[in-house]
């Protein structure tokens, strides 16, 4: 049985998560899991996996009367509670928190040789050099969550290397919309995305395209691809999750429904699939595919992208943290849509790059970033 441990179990990764555990109960065992404030869950989930032996929470206050009924239990609060379930008696480690607050338990896993499932690509897009050179010195798998590089990561072949990835994007809700459309868009036009049910920060990186954007960064260190051996391209259906070319100009694709099921259960049970996940495609349902390049005038994130993995250093580390604070502001309706990618231009032009990646300089620059954005209106 392997023992699975889950940062992030109240979320959608996480919850999907859970759901694939309990149905294949013959297969895994949790051991660990953080919920931040979502106690009501947790409780659901103590009850039912007696198991569990580590729980992160966001304050302990909030679980007092918890830790009376469960003695063989050990409950951690904040940081030092991821750090603790990313480092509990497991075989594997799903990482599906939100944000940069993902990275210090990834590197605590990876020091601690523990395996890791990664759905938070912050991770990788604000450390992947430190994290990708770590988890090779401490022969750790890193497993990706993510759809697009889930697909790539089934698409490989061992003997072949990669000519380069074609990452698909579904465009988000706004595909279609102009600039001048843009700037009227409300919080809920937003978090209604065509074709993923997931969480409201992905889900609004996924409108403004910084998503995407973070995708590119995150598949250069996956599978250790040069900038232009990555290209995006826009496919409404999402039923194509990303392709693989190689050499000699094959292209393998992975198709599936738009389930977070599949990459989940994969990252979890590598190389072994489980049986019947999700339910197939139906080829004979009227089904299309359509692709069209991205306008990167319109989602200029992208070219952001490029260019930060050409500059590297703390560049994306400036980009995630005012993201993270812009997001957060436009959740709180104190800013417009067209403003988040503004702001995360703004600080990017404003606080220095360092071109040392250390996780003390990832950190730093992460705060600057941090202060300055949340002053920009
Ligand atoms: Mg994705």
């Amino acid at each position: 049985m392997k023992k699975i441990a889950i940062l992030g179990a109240s979320g959608s990764i996480g919850k999907t998560t859970i759901q694939i555990i309990k149905e294949h109960q013959e297969e895994f065992k949790l051991v660990a899991v953080s919920v931040y404030s979502n106690i009501t869950y947790l409780k659901e989930l103590l009850s039912e996996f007696k198991t569990i032996e580590v729980v992160g929470v966001k304050d302990l206050k909030e679980v007092e009367k918890y830790i009376l009924d469960y003695p063989n239990v050990l409950f951690y609060e904040g940081n030092d509670g991821l750090n603790k379930v990313a480092t509990s008696n497991c075989d594997l480690l799903v990482n599906a928190l939100v944000g940069f607050v993902g990275l210090v338990p990834t590197i605590e896993a990876i020091k601690a040789k523990i395996d890791i499932a990664l759905a938070n690509k912050e991770t990788l897009v604000v450390a992947g050099k430190l994290v990708t050179k770590l988890a090779k010195e401490n022969n750790v798998k890193i497993y990706p969550i993510d759809s697009e590089h889930s697909a790539i990561f089934q698409c490989l072949e061992s003997e072949n290397p990669i000519k380069k990835v074609i990452l698909t994007a579904s465009g988000g809700p706004f595909l279609n919309k102009s600039f001048k459309e843009l700037e009227t868009v409300t919080v809920e036009d937003a978090l209604n995305h065509p074709n993923w049910k997931m969480g409201k920060k992905i889900t609004i990186d996924s409108a403004t395209l910084m998503n995407k954007a973070f995708e590119i960064v995150e598949a250069k260190w996956l599978f250790d691809l040069k900038p232009n051996q990555i290209e995006v391209v826009i496919h409404p259906q999402s039923k194509i999750h990303s392709m693989v070319e190689f050499r000699d100009g094959s292209i393998k694709a992975q198709l599936g429904i738009s389930s977070m099921k599949i990459p989940v259960s994969y990252a979890l049970t590598y190389p072994k699939r489980l049986d019947d996940v999700c339910e197939s495609i139906s080829f004979t349902s009227h089904l299309t595919f359509d692709f069209y390049p991205v306008d990167t005038n319109r989602f200029e994130v992208i070219k952001l992208a490029y260019y930060g993995l050409l500059k590297q250093g703390t560049y994306f580390a400036i980009m995630n943290a005012s993201n993270e604070v812009a997001v957060e502001k436009f959740l709180n309706k104190e800013i417009s849509f067209v403003r988040i990618i503004e702001i995360v231009k703004e600080t990017l032009k404003a606080i220095p790059i360092d071109d040392e990646v250390t996780l003390e300089s990832i950190i730093e620059a992460d705060k600057k970033a941090r202060v300055y954005a949340r002053r920009l209106k």
